[in-house]
């Protein structure tokens, strides 16, 4: 830019502001074109051009404005339209506060400012700055004051920065003057010597004046809560390990106990710095304490009102709605302080501001029942041992004398190392509850009373019907075996009525001399007798006392030959069918029984089937250790398996259960005795069987006789003779006949002598015994079981086989003296006829026990 001769006086300097001066028409301003400008003003703006320090200056009366290119940031967004404006357009905004300094001044003095605030507002905010600055008049040619110069400063950053370290030394001084709160200390390591201004001194116990000068560590050791030194101790060795290991200077920070002189304790806060020598040596430790006992109690009060909201939240709850809450209580316990609020301290009667400020554990215990005390204490000691939550019941003395029920429910927290917390919790009023569970086990122990009274009148009514019912099935018995013997007797009579009859037919013939024409009056008395004897049978089985008289028996001809009889007793609507099986055992049994019993179970299944049906009677062979799938609890053996199977109405498992008992019937009374299967039963146990019911209602039923298997072969049934059998003659054997009834002794003895017999007669065990001692040849002894006098026939028998060890013995026995031989069991050489017996039966039985087979 080509400065024009006016400009000549700035030929010497260069920059912005030059460009803006040589720009500007002055021509327009109050100072005119600058080929008018005296002198001075141009030396002055030359000088002022040419300095690196912000300057400014104003020139005439109307303080038109020059300033430098180090002011012209100051000017801010000022700095395009300033150039040559007046001072007081330029500053407008402060023109209040500078005005009194231009005035200074122009008046011929200098005026300085250090700092002042101005509101320069450069980017047109407001904006807060500091300037050190000084306004000195300028002097024209001729020496008069036209203007002045200002040398100006920003000082912002420094009095900012002054202004944060006033404050906070002023912070730090009210600190330290604000009570016995932050001492400062500074640990000479090597010499071991604190020194400490007079505050850490007092705060730990020790003598100002001694502690400015420097004494050991342990002297202020020993202001710490003893439960805390060693802890401390521990802090203050690791900062210095960690120092010693390299480690950035470690920052100590440690919070603990004072014990104060007057004995109270308060909480503070060491922080410091270990400052390690070349080595990593700790030398110096300087740091500051300060009191934190109010932060403590703070932080302990939002711990406990945080403990509050942990607490079982939900019991709680339910006790605050129930209006049960009697208090809560805060425990802290590394410091012991117990704590209540205040309804807990009312109900207890206790002040409530002792209540805040802590009592003794012993202040409450005191107000337990003596009874609860050791209990409570042991709850309190275990729950503290092993932290999480507490719940225990006990009584109380509350405010008005009374003991309570009350439940304490609280909590445990322990630190993560296992040292217990504190312990908070509420009181819960159980007293009602607990009411209400007496009046509850009371209702409960009431209803219970009853039950067993219930019970026992259950039990009572249960024996009385037991008793009725026996006393019914005695009475249905009574009425039962006097139906029997009703129509036994009536049976009998016509029985005898037909012998006496037929005898008295026989001796009219006989006197008439017509002995040609008895034999059959001699039959019919024979035919009555077997029909009583067979009833005579029935009653010993039902008895079941009687004697069997078992013989190997062929099954198959037995069913065959009863086949007949059955078929006309179930009648025309009946099939019966008797598959015939390929193999069958003998069995040995008492063949009479047998068929009585399977007629018996004929009739069941008539009974059974009123609209008809099928009988199936089958015969099967059952090897041992055969288990057939309804009977398998048959005890092991070989057995012949006679069954008879209906298409009736089948059985109940009720039914099946009782069809067995004497007595059971479900027939209309004189349709049903009950006896039936009561007979078979005893009649199959006795012969060493067993019989079983299989049965589905509705679909029919099967009862199975097993009968033990004979090895051998079977002996054919003999038929009924009238005469003396052929073949029957003995080989002149001597048999001693002993019985008291004289009809019979002299019928057996007829029979034997007819047989080729001698016979020996006696009508007691005492004429018995002297021949039986004697010499005398005697080959069998028949005898009557019942014989009046000292020995019974058994007895005699065995007197007798003292000795004659062979002798063969026959029994005769009718039903009440069965008994005294040993349940039907036989000694060898034995035998037994029973009555009353046929002469066939005493012929066979004699030849038996003589050896003589029939037929051979
Ligand atoms: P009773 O035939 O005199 O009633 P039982 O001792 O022979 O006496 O039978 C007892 C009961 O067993 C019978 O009343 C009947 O209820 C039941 N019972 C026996 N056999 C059969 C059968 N084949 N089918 C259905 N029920 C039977
Ligand atoms: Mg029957």
């Amino acid at each position: 830019m080509a400065i024009s001769k006016s400009f000549d006086f700035l030929r010497g300097v260069s920059g912005r502001v030059v460009d803006e001066i040589v720009a500007l028409d002055w021509a327009a301003t109050s100072l005119g074109s600058p080929d008018g400008w005296p002198v001075a003003l141009r030396s002055q703006l030359a000088t002022m051009l040419a300095c690196p320090a912000p300057m400014y200056t104003v020139w005439g009366p109307d303080l038109v404005s020059f300033y430098n290119d180090a002011y012209r940031p100051i000017l801010g967004y000022r700095a395009d339209t300033a150039m040559g404006t007046p001072f007081k357009v330029l500053w407008g905004s402060i023109w209040d506060e500078i005005e009194p300094l231009v005035a200074t001044a122009l008046s011929g003095q200098v005026a300085k400012v250090t700092d002042m605030r101005l509101d320069l507002a450069r980017t047109g905010q407001p904006e807060e700055s500091y300037w050190t600055f000084s306004y000195s008049p300028v002097f024209d040619d001729r020496g008069d004051i036209v203007g002045m110069i200002c040398v100006t400063g920003e000082t912002t950053d420094r009095v900012l920065a002054e202004r944060r370290q006033r404050a906070s030394d002023e912070r730090l001084e009210l600190a330290l003057s604000s009570g016995a709160h932050v001492g400062l200390w500074d640990w000479d390591v090597l010499n071991d010597s604190i020194r400490s201004d007079a505050r850490f001194a007092a705060m730990y116990g020790v003598d100002p004046a001694a502690a400015e000068n420097g004494v050991p560590i342990e002297e202020f050791f020993k202001g710490i809560h003893p439960d805390d030194q060693e802890r401390v101790n521990g802090e203050i060795q690791v900062a210095m390990a960690q120092v010693a290991a390299g480690g950035a200077p470690h920052r100590f920070v440690s919070e603990y106990r004072l014990v104060q002189a007057d004995g109270t304790v308060h909480w503070v806060s060491a922080q410091g710095r270990c400052i390690p020598d070349e080595t990593g040596r700790c030398v110096r430790f300087p740091g500051v304490s300060f009191d934190i006992t109010e932060r403590v109690r703070i932080e302990q009060q939002l711990r406990e009102s945080e403990a509050r909201a942990r607490l079982n939240a939900e019991r709680v709850q339910l006790a605050l709605e129930a209006g049960a809450i009697i208090g809560t209580w805060f425990w802290d316990l590394p410091t012991d302080r117990f704590t209540v609020d205040e309804p807990f301290a009312r109900n207890f009667g206790l002040d409530p501001a002792l209540g805040h400020e802590g009592l003794s554990l012993a202040q409450v215990v005191e107000t337990v029942h003596p009874d609860d005390q050791a209990g409570l204490a042991q709850a309190i000691e275990a729950v503290i041992a092993s932290g999480g939550a507490y719940a225990h019941q006990y009584r109380v003395r509350r405010h008005d004398g009374c003991y309570h029920w009350l439940e304490a429910n609280g909590r445990v927290e322990h630190a993560p190392d296992g040292t217990p917390l504190y312990f908070p919790g509420v009181l819960i009023d159980v007293g009602v509850r607990r009411a209400l569970e007496a009046e509850r086990d009371s209702a409960i122990a009431e209803l219970r009373a009853l039950t067993d009274q219930l019970e026992q009148r259950v039990a009572d009514r249960t024996a009385e019907l037991m008793r009725a019912e026996e006393a019914l099935r005695q009475s249905q018995k009574m009425e039962a075996v006097g139906q029997l013997t009703g129509g036994l007797a009536h049976d009998f009579n016509n029985l005898l009525a037909g012998i006496s009859g037929s005898l008295e037919l026989m001796a009219l013939r006989l006197s008439q001399g017509r002995a040609g024409e008895i034999d059959r009056y001699m039959d019919a008395a024979q035919g009555a007798t077997r029909r009583a004897a067979a009833l005579t049978h029935r009653l010993l089985a039902f008895s079941r006392r009687q004697t069997l008289a078992p013989r190997p028996t062929d099954i198959v001809a037995l069913v065959a030959g009863m086949s007949d009889l059955i078929q006309r007793t179930v009648g025309p609507g009946i099939t019966v069918e008797t598959p015939a099986p390929d193999d069958w055992w003998t069995v040995l049994v008492d063949a009479p029984q047998l068929e009585n019993a399977l007629l018996n179970l004929c009739i069941n299944a008539r009974d059974a089937m009123p609209d008809g049906g099928r009988i199936t009677i089958a015969i099967r062979n059952r090897p041992s250790g055969c288990r057939d799938d309804l009977h398998h609890d048959i005890p092991k053996g070989e057995y012949l398996v006679l069954s008879v199977t209906d298409t009736g109405t089948g059985m109940t498992p009720d039914v099946i259960e009782k069809a067995f008992d004497p007595f059971f019937t479900t027939k209309p009374l004189g349709q049903g005795t009950g006896l039936g299967l009561s007979m078979i039963y005893g009649f199959a146990r006795q012969s060493d069987g067993q019989v079983r019911i299989a049965s589905t209602v509705g679909q029919g039923t099967t009862v199975s006789l097993y009968l033990p298997r004979h090895d051998g072969p079977a002996e054919p049934e003999e038929p009924a003779r009238a005469a003396l059998p052929d073949g029957a003659g003995g080989s002149g054997e001597t048999v001693l006949v002993v019985d008291d009834e004289s009809t019979v002794r002299l019928m057996i003895a007829d029979v034997l002598r007819d047989m080729g017999h001698r016979v020996i007669e006696a009508a007691d065990s005492a004429a018995a015994l002297p021949l039986l001692r004697s010499d005398r040849r005697i080959d069998l002894l028949i005898t009557d079981v019942g014989l009046p006098g000292g020995m019974n026939g058994r007895q005699l028998a065995e007197a007798a086989r003292e000795v004659r060890h062979e002798l063969n013995v026959m029994f005769v026995t009718g039903y009440a003296e069965s008994a005294v031989l040993n349940s039907g069991h036989l000694a060898p050489g034995m035998q037994l006829l029973t009555k009353p017996f046929t002469v066939d039966a005493l012929v066979t039985g004699v030849q038996a026990a003589l050896g003589h087979p029939r037929g051979q």
